[in-house]
């Protein structure tokens, strides 16, 4: 047990990718270079100007509970939260106080230890997740301030966790997730450096006792103002320090609400810890309270694939973690590979295991890199029947390592798209007839006494070079594993 454990509680708003804005039909859009282009007497606060419901923010907030096996309530409410600031010129924010659309769910993740390649099982029960109108933006240029309104009644959902993560590792793996998630059901872009994603976050340390009894401490600070994944990351480094720094001075940590200074990296007390009593919650008058019929809730197979449900259906596949979640981050690739398994499954070689492994492996491997280091799409370099087909031949040996590596190099050229001629003009169909191999075999040993000698005398891994001397003299059309077998025989 270690002298302190941390425990986190997040509070994430996640910006809903609606056409219109929450309470009014002003488009919801991105346009931070015309401020104030999308606004109306609603969103600016008018008095007087009544909230009309937009049932698509509704429909989307439902989605995103169902994807986390939420309770959603017959009767949802809408409350007024009352506070002051430039940005809320009505004075108040319609929020949903104790009666939220979203009751509970689970979002599962995996931490991913870099260092040795190995993946974490961790899980989150939420608390809630409710909608809510956000706040114009303000923007301060010299001694100047300036509201611009285009975000004013955007719809939000704000999710809120229960205080169990223990690390920022936790923590950022599980908001990846999240991101993961809601753009997979396609409600939000979660797009952080639109703010489209922000995090606030409850953090206190447990001393030793606390965490015998499994006690929460009795204060907390919330950092609010966090940006990116990476500041979440440091903002709870930089509060495990100075709790920890305070705790050890005997000082209990005041239950404070700190702002994160993304450019000075650290997070400064703003005002202690306001409480619900200090908003003066009361259900807004303007707004019916929302009723769910059950017909409006999807199940949960008329959802997109969930990523936790995808990367289960990979491990069953048996492919590795690693792989897994490579594929699972990016849907270019699942969805390149689910194309792929598709065709497969019509094919002959439905049941090959092997086969299956092989096309991940290339896809994750030689195709990706290629990919990456030319800056083009996967479904540029090659189309799905074409890679199948190209890895078919690579599990049946005909073609090696080394001509896989060719195909994508010419595709990337871009000239010949069909792998098939490729291969023709570059002679890539591997060679392992035994007569043909051995000649050639022969004749590296002959030019190569040095190297024999070594190997004979116990040195067996010199023989990885003699079959890379046999490759390059069969211009790389021989089969490794028939040089290997036998310069082996010959070597005896
Ligand atoms: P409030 O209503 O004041 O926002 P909540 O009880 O709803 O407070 O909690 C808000 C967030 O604080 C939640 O994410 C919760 O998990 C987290 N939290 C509560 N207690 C603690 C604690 N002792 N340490 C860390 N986080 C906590
Ligand atoms: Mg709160
Ligand atoms: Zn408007």
């Amino acid at each position: 047990m270690s002298k302190y454990r941390p425990v986190i509680g997040l509070e994430i708003h996640v910006q809903l990718n609606t056409r219109t804005k929450l309470f009014c039909r002003c488009l919801n859009e991105y346009a931070p270079d015309e401020p104030n282009k999308n606004i109306c007497p609603f969103c600016t606060g008018q008095p007087g100007a009544l909230p009309l419901l937009n049932k698509e923010a509704v429909r989307k907030a439902i989605e995103f509970g169902v994807a986390v096996g939420a309770t959603i309530p017959e009767k949802t409410r809408w409350d007024r939260k009352n506070y002051f600031y430039p940005d809320l010129p009505a004075g108040y924010q319609i929020s949903q106080y104790d009666n939220p659309i979203v009751e509970g769910g689970l979002i599962e993740f995996f931490v991913e230890d870099k260092d040795n390649g190995t993946f974490e099982a961790g899980s989150v029960e939420l608390t809630r997740a409710h909608l809510e109108a956000d706040a114009a933006k303000l923007q301060h240029v010299g001694s100047k301030t300036y509201v611009d309104f285009n975000r004013s009644a955007a719809p939000l959902i704000e999710i809120v966790t229960e205080p169990v993560l223990h690390s920022s590792a936790q923590a950022m793996a599980f908001v990846n997730e999240l991101q993961l998630l809601v753009r997979r059901l396609g409600i939000s872009d979660a797009d952080m450096e639109k703010g489209q994603m922000r995090f606030d976050c409850n953090l206190s340390l447990q001393n030793e006792d606390q965490q015998k009894n499994d006690e929460l401490p009795p204060y907390r600070t919330e950092t609010k103002n966090i940006n990116s994944v990476r500041s979440l990351g440091r903002a709870i480094e930089y509060e495990i320090k100075r709790q920890g720094k305070m705790l050890d001075e005997g000082e209990t940590p005041k239950q404070e609400t700190r702002g994160w200074k993304d450019d000075q990296n650290k997070s400064e007390s703003q005002r202690s810890k306001e409480d619900a009593m200090d908003y003066r919650y009361f259900p807004e008058p303007d707004l019916k309270i929302l009723e769910i019929s059950r017909e409006e809730i999807p199940q949960l197979n008329n959802l997109p694939e969930l990523p936790s449900t995808q990367r289960k259906r990979y491990l069953e596949l048996g492919l590795s973690q690693q792989i897994v979640n490579t594929f699972v981050v990016q849907d270019e690739l699942s969805s390149f590979f689910d194309k792929v398994l598709e065709i497969k499954s019509i094919h002959s070689k439905a049941k090959d295991k092997n086969l299956t492994l092989s096309l991940a492996n290339v896809l994750s491997g030689a195709l990706l890199a290629a990919s990456s280091k030319n800056e083009i799409t996967i479904n540029e370099i090659i189309d799905e029947k074409n890679f199948f087909e190209m890895v078919e031949l690579f599990d049946e040996d005909k073609i090696n390592n080394k001509g896989v590596q060719t195909i994508i190099d010419e595709l990337v050229k871009g000239d010949q798209k069909d792998i098939h001629k490729i291969i023709e003009n570059k002679q890539l169909i591997q060679v392992s007839d035994t007569n043909a191999l051995g000649e050639i075999v022969d004749q590296v040993i002959k030019e190569n006494p040095k190297v024999v000698e070594e190997y004979k005398s116990g040195k067996v891994q010199v023989i990885g070079f003699l079959i890379g001397q046999c490759m390059k003299a069969s211009k790389g059309t021989g089969n490794p594993k028939v040089f290997k077998v036998l310069l082996s025989q010959k070597l005896k």
